[in-house]
């Protein structure tokens, strides 16, 4: 007889339901997870209100999820790292370890990679919003603190990732554009590393307020004061870095003014995919744009940092819901005047 755990489940966009799903075996070198707290993202809200983005749509039911938490329940014979009763941040993301990207240290490119609650590969790769999940060895990351704040080490990843492609942050001038929980950790790696100065800008109050108290020394309401951003162009632009979360090609190309000579621009945010730049500011100041896509050993690093309590991201927590009101957490979620990060209790 197969197992079963109650799961979130999106079937199409709007329709997500709480169903039971399979729990399979564990296999020598797994590990099953008792799930406590899972963090809504914007990939799952994308496929929540739109069933999908981009060319990445839902062909088959998948249960959502990728920022979990938990406690080890059970552990395969031959596995050594984590023993039932640890608590454990999960990483969604298990490369194959052998394509070509793996072995260049580029994990986060695999040719092969299974990324929790993730439609982009067929059949899709079901996620984490359960009850009980069963993952790889590697995937299980000690982390011995409350599983809502364990919870936070996937999307704090994915932001130290972000921050490393922006090199050198030790004193560094920051733009953050967009101040979501990824434009809010993003100030918070930036910060964490060095930077002397942060300035965030988003189009609305709420997610402002809460960047302001957390991070950026300034934060800017562009729809307040669509020019707020101009006195830093002066002496061709003030910023060494910018963190581009908010996906939007206004943001990127309001960037470029304001951007010193040699600055590093890095974008984060992805919504339609597409940009006019001013290409002249970029080339006349040697701007340099760069991509970031998840992480790969940044996830231990997150958990590392969350543990010491090196971060505080308790004031990016705006709700938990039980895994029976999935359907409010997910419309709270979705509402940026109300909520930053929105969590499920399993
Ligand atoms: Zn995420
Ligand atoms: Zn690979």
């Amino acid at each position: 007889m197969t197992e079963t755990t109650r799961a979130a489940i999106i079937h199409a966009a709007h329709d997500l339901r709480i169903e039971p799903c399979e729990v399979p075996a564990a296999g020598p070198h797994e590990v099953r997870v008792r799930v406590r707290a899972g963090g809504i993202c914007g990939s799952d809200l994308h496929y929540f209100n739109h069933g999908g983005f981009g060319a990445v749509r839902l062909r088959e039911p998948m249960v959502l999820g990728h920022e979990v938490a938990g406690e080890v329940e059970a552990v395969g014979a031959s596995v050594t790292r984590v023993r039932p009763g640890d608590r454990v941040a999960v990483n969604p993301s298990l490369p194959c370890g052998q394509c070509r990207f793996c072995l260049l240290g580029m994990a986060n490119h695999c040719l092969d990679m299974r990324f929790y609650g993730s439609a982009m590969r067929f059949p899709h790769v079901q996620g984490g919003f359960r009850e009980t999940l069963v993952c790889h060895e590697s995937q299980a990351i000690p982390a011995d603190m409350p599983a809502g704040r364990a919870a936070f080490a996937e999307p704090l990843s994915v932001c130290l990732h972000a921050a490393r492609q922006a090199g050198n942050l030790m004193g560094a001038r920051v733009l953050v554009t967009g101040a979501g929980p990824i434009g809010a950790l993003c100030a918070m790696a930036a910060r964490h590393g060095g930077a002397r100065d942060i300035v965030a800008t988003d189009l609305m109050a709420a997610p402002l307020a809460t960047i302001a108290r957390v991070a950026a020394d300034r934060a800017l309401n562009l729809r307040e004061q669509p020019d707020a951003l101009a006195p830093y162009a002066a002496d061709k632009g003030y910023f060494d870095v910018v963190f581009e979360c908010s996906g939007t090609a206004a943001a990127l190309s309001g960037a470029l003014p304001v951007a010193r000579p040699g600055a590093v621009i890095v974008q984060v945010g992805l919504n339609s995919g597409e940009a006019t730049l001013p290409l002249n500011l970029l080339v006349a100041k040697e701007i340099s744009l760069r991509g970031t896509f998840r992480f790969h050993e940044e996830f231990a690093l997150a958990v590392d940092i969350l543990a010491r309590g090196a971060m505080d991201v308790t004031p990016l927590l705006t709700e938990t819901l039980p895994l029976h009101e999935a359907r409010r957490a997910f419309r709270l979620a979705s509402d940026r005047n109300q909520a930053m990060k929105v969590q499920l209790a399993f």
